[in-house]
């Protein structure tokens, strides 16, 4: 089943130029189609050109990212993992180049998040479908995936004929070995997945001798099941079906945003046209049907703007090169924006609007959330302190009269080396500081690992007679006499009525 939106600006091109194609007669067409069509299996051509050079090197760029990044190394000190990046799930740690992350930071990657999705839609905005076409992972693994398959069983051509031949074992091992290769590299997906997760070579290590977590395997056979799926026997049908964006991007583009258009303006009426013929009274297109053949979503972009198109432009590069041959201007189909085409379709010079109001925004919230990130993640504290309240029993009477209250001290360390803290409380009353464990009375001192959260049981003595009402203000504070520093928190101590 085939999804295509009429586009009013491309109405009134078509108007323009003569063209009779009204969007009630396209909606009355879109009523007629059966709500279920099987799918036709889609033989993409290789397209040639700038914009498919351009998807290579994107391919080789996020391919590489994805499967180098966990072998690269940062030092952190001996009581760090030294992998740039790395989400410890057992230590509970997100680790990025220099920076790490605590659980209790997880707005960090919220922000980053939100970050990301702004830039998408700024992007989309801008360009169009740009992330589709060029970097989406699904976009990404089947182009690879296609490469294989051309590799092996030839061009377009070539491979329409080699699917409607009968079974020989030349097809047979030609598709097996299609199909391994496939698998290979499915495998490679899922494998580099789980390095993100543990040291990577120890991991691989491990998985080499078969003695990896049984969780690591799970993983890899999951990922490389679904990479299978979606990148070599799903492929167009993942994006026109499966994926929400199609339908949410519509939101964020307008008539300004880039994006791949046809020109029917110039193009129609379409036809052949031999050597020597003129081109007056006719389009440029010569029907050759090239865009259609190296489209990956095999749809045909002379009929609109259509919620399958990823706008990765092999189109583009398909009709330059017709173009060319034919001796007339490059461009027939081109990155514009709608509000060019009936720009051009009127004879008036195009425009590219790049400074809008929609972009500005998606802009400025960039600005601001990432500012407030870098600031916040600039200025938190390597020492934290946090103070629980023993709530049953609220209170103990000593035997000498005195009263005491019990506390739970989480102390978190983010340095890469242990630290001596020296524990003081303060207050209107002359409290007696003591540590479950440790024998000092006199401001204790409490050792915390490197880049450990550590919990102290800490009880506070008042004499009876000092006790000025039911609850009294205290605050508890540590110092790092080795870095200045001291984090305090405030609490209450509590005591019988008066
Ligand atoms: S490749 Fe160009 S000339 Fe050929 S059918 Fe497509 S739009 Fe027409
Ligand atoms: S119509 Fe053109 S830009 Fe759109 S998916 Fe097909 S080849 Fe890519």
């Amino acid at each position: 089943m085939t999804t295509k939106t009429p586009q009013p600006s491309l109405a009134r091109a078509a108007a323009a130029t003569g063209v009779e194609r009204s969007t009630a007669e396209a909606v009355n067409k879109a009523s007629q189609r059966p709500l279920y069509e099987k799918r036709r299996k889609i033989h993409p051509k290789a397209a040639h050109g700038t914009f498919r050079r351009l998807k290579w090197a994107i391919m080789a760029v996020t391919l590489a990212i994805y499967y180098l990044t966990p072998w690269i190394r940062w030092d952190r000190g001996p009581s760090a993992p030294e992998q740039a990046v790395l989400i410890d799930i057992p230590a509970r740690r997100f680790y990025f180049f220099f920076i790490e992350i605590w659980p209790q930071e997880v707005y960090y990657l919220t922000g980053l998040l939100i970050v990301a999705a702004l830039a998408l839609f700024l992007a989309t905005s801008l360009f169009g479908r740009v992330w589709c076409g060029y970097s989406c992972p699904q976009t990404v693994w089947t182009d690879l995936f296609i490469a294989v398959e051309y590799m092996l069983e030839g061009d377009r051509a070539a491979r329409i004929r080699g699917d409607a031949m009968p079974w020989t074992a030349a097809k047979t091992a030609r598709k097996a070995v299609k199909h391994v290769l496939w698998v290979a590299i499915a495998v490679l997906t899922g494998g580099a997945w789980v390095f993100y997760f543990a040291d990577a070579p120890i991991l691989l290590a491990d998985l080499a001798r078969f003695q990896a977590p049984p969780v690591a395997y799970i993983a890899i056979g999951g990922l490389a099941f679904t990479t299978y799926m979606l990148g070599g026997i799903a492929r167009e049908q993942m994006c026109t079906y499966m994926c929400p964006w199609p339908r949410l991007q519509a939101a964020m583009v307008d008539e300004d945003s880039l994006v791949v258009t046809y020109r029917e303006y110039r193009g129609e009426p379409r036809g052949l046209h031999r050597k020597n013929e003129t081109w007056e009274g006719r389009g440029d297109c010569i029907d050759c049907n090239q865009c259609v053949a190296v489209c990956p979503m095999g749809i045909d972009i002379r009929d609109g703007q259509q919620l399958e198109c990823i706008t990765c432009a092999l189109c583009i590069d398909a009709c330059d090169s017709v173009m060319g041959k034919v001796g007339r201007p490059r461009g027939l189909i081109a990155y514009d924006t709608l509000a060019n085409l009936d720009n051009r379709a009127a004879g008036q010079p195009p425009r590219l609007r790049l400074l809008r109001l929609r972009p500005a925004i998606y802009v400025a919230l960039i600005a601001v959330v990432s500012v407030f990130m870098l600031v916040t993640l600039g200025t938190r504290a390597n020492l934290e302190l946090n103070v629980l309240r023993d709530r049953n029993p609220l209170y103990v009477t000593l035997s000498d009269g005195g009263v005491r209250n019990g506390y739970t001290l989480k102390i978190i360390n983010k340095l890469h080396r242990t630290r001596a803290l020296r524990l003081s409380a303060t207050g209107p009353l002359p409290t007696r500081v003591s540590v479950l464990g440790n024998p000092s009375t006199d401001d204790p001192v409490m050792n915390v690992g490197a880049d450990r959260l550590v919990s102290f049981r800490v009880f506070l003595t008042v004499p009876a007679t000092a006790l000025q009402g039911e609850s009294t203000a205290v605050a508890f504070a540590i110092s790092d006499s080795a870095t200045d520093t001291q984090v305090t928190y405030d609490s209450v101590f509590r005591g019988p009525a008066q």
